[in-house]
This record gives structure tokens, C-alpha cells and sequence, in this order.
């Protein structure tokens, strides 16, 4: 019995590198934009008249206090290819549940399943959730999963530029269940040496890094160097420079997928893969493998199975140096 199931195991474990080692040729180096709360027009202003293959996510908070206008601006990012995630019901953090591992489901409750049918109600079907000020653990990670797969919070080390801030890069070698952006906006201070710097280091690694921001002002505007705002001239020069080192604009669910390939999108959720086709809404409660311990079923068992095949792969890969 112990004979079959080492052969299984060696079967299984086979099958999930040779799925991993296909993927490897797909991870182009790339950058994911990504924008926060609802500053539907200045995105929309943004991104929308452009004819280039410049991709960004937009997630959305508060949908239920969107006018109809917002609604179409968004909808009209999502004709363009960009995708829409979600960012909340009422931008409520986790740490307004004081992190608390037993209030997980009163937040999936409150926060997560609220907002989704809000923009199922209205035809949008998120796959990707970021945590409002980037508050999370991984509790609440098990626990918002089932319904939006593909998690994103907020990373921020002001004693590193950014070419060096390993946490907001990834690629299909890396193991994650979470990905991590570094902040556009003015009050960080990043300047375009900086991230051109960070921009070559993905390229050179073929990794992905992760961005994020909230408002887009024209220089003109008197917003132009607020706290939470990027320039839309800095914006340009960091979408040209990395249209000139040929980086991939990826969509957020698309970047997560370069290496997550294996873990089963959701039973429940809310959507089809390219964000327009029909779902079933979300169930009114959590199924009981996703509760509050920290555990999350059918995923916590592949998610630590592909993580043992990683590390197979890595030393294996040490073995036989091309
Ligand atoms: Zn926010």
C-alpha cells in the first residue's frame, strides 16, 4: 500500500512539473498596472482612448454608490481588454476585523460577497480582489478565495528602490498565493530612474512586477501632485519605457495565472476567465472548507502540493545547469 501510494505520488508530482515546465516558455517578462477605489473618469480618461496593447486593471470599491455614467466608463475599459476587479463593498480593511482569524466569514459576508453581486447585477464578473490598504493574512486570503482566486495587496520597503524589493515581482518559478504592488502614487516619491530601473530588472529576470495607484490627473490639474495621484505625464513616460524594453502589459488575473495554473478556480464564483461570460452568483455562505481555520480545502492541498513540486523542481533544476 505505502509502494502504490510512493508511485502515485511520483506520478502526480511528474504530471505537475511537466504542467509548470510548459508554462515556462509563456512567462514573458511584463508589468501589471493596477488602480484602486473608483476614480472611474480619470481611468477612463486615461485608458480609453488608446489604441495600444497597454492593459490595466481597475479595482473597484463602493460599486453600490456608482452612478450609471461610472458604470459604462468601467464597462467601457473592460471592451477595451483591461480588466475589473474587485476592492471591496465598503473599502473596509482587514484590520478593521483586527485581523481576527474568527471574523473571517463575517468579512467574506460583509465585504467580499455583497460587492460581487453588486457588479454581477450589473454584468461585471471579477476574478481578482484587492485588499483595501493592502490589510490582509492569510486567513482572510483562505477565506476570499473560493469566490475572487486571484488576491493582490500592497508592498512598500522605504529603505530599497525598487529594483531590489524582491515581494512585487513574480514569475512562473516563483511560488505565491498573493501578489504584492508598489505604489505610483506622488507621496512615495518613486522617480522614473527608479522605476526604469525596476522596469530592466524585469526584463533581464523575465518576472512580472506589480504596480498600483488610485487617481490619474492631467499635469494641468491642481490635484496633479496630491498624495494619492500619479501624473499623467509620469504615467506615459513609464508606459513608453516599458513599451521600449517590450514588456507584456498584463491584465492582473492574467499575470497571476503564469504560475497558478494548477490551482482550481472557484466552485461558486462569480465568473468566466476572460470577465464576460455568464456565472452563477455567489452562495450565501462559505462552504464549511473555507472557514476561519485557516485552511481552505480542496485549494490548501493543492496549493502545498504544487509548492512541494516547486521545491522538486528547483533542486532538480540545480542538478542539471544549462
Ligand atoms: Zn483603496
Amino acid at each position: 500500500m505505502k509502494g502504490l501510494f510512493s508511485k502515485l505520488t511520483v506520478i502526480c508530482l511528474s504530471a505537475m512539473l511537466l504542467a509548470i515546465n510548459s508554462q515556462a516558455a509563456t512567462n514573458q517578462p511584463g508589468i501589471v498596472l493596477t488602480f484602486d477605489d473608483t476614480s472611474t473618469g480619470l481611468w477612463h480618461n486615461f485608458f480609453a482612448g488608446r489604441t495600444d496593447n497597454v492593459r490595466a486593471t481597475f479595482f473597484v470599491s463602493q460599486w453600490h454608490t456608482l452612478s450609471a455614467a461610472q458604470i459604462q466608463q468601467l464597462r467601457d475599459l473592460q471592451n477595451h481588454g483591461h480588466e475589473i476587479g474587485c476592492h471591496s463593498r465598503n473599502h473596509i480593511g482587514v484590520g478593521q476585523y483586527l485581523f481576527d482569524p474568527n471574523r473571517t466569514l463575517e468579512y467574506v459576508n460583509t465585504e467580499v460577497i455583497p460587492a460581487i453581486r453588486n457588479m454581477n447585477n450589473d454584468g461585471f464578473y471579477p476574478l481578482s480582489f484587492s485588499y483595501p490598504s493592502g490589510e490582509r493574512n492569510e486567513n482572510y486570503d483562505a477565506a476570499i478565495r473560493p469566490y475572487l482566486p486571484y488576491l493582490r495587496t500592497t508592498y512598500y520597503d522605504p529603505a530599497r528602490p525598487l529594483a531590489q524589493n524582491d515581494q512585487i515581482y513574480h514569475n512562473s518559478d516563483k511560488v505565491y498565493a498573493v501578489l504584492a504592488g508598489a505604489s505610483l502614487d506622488n507621496r512615495y516619491g518613486v522617480t522614473i530612474a527608479e522605476i526604469e530601473q525596476a522596469l530592466i530588472r524585469a526584463k533581464n529576470n523575465h518576472e512580472i512586477i506589480s504596480l498600483y495607484g488610485h487617481y490619474i490627473f492631467d499635469d494641468a490639474s491642481g490635484d496633479a501632485d496630491s498624495q494619492y495621484a500619479i501624473r499623467a505625464s509620469k504615467l506615459n513616460q513609464i508606459i513608453a519605457i516599458a513599451q521600449r524594453l517590450g514588456l507584456r502589459f498584463y491584465t492582473f488575473h492574467e499575470a497571476f495565472e503564469v504560475q497558478n495554473q494548477l490551482i482550481p478556480l472557484p466552485v461558486s464564483s462569480a465568473g468566466s476567465v476572460n470577465n464576460t461570460g455568464t456565472a452563477t452568483a455567489p452562495p450565501d455562505a462559505i462552504p464549511q472548507t473555507n472557514n476561519n481555520n485557516g485552511g481552505g480545502g480542496s485549494f490548501h492541498l493543492s496549493y502545498l502540493l504544487l509548492v512541494f513540486a516547486l521545491k522538486v523542481r528547483q533542486s532538480f533544476k540545480k542538478t542539471i545547469t544549462i
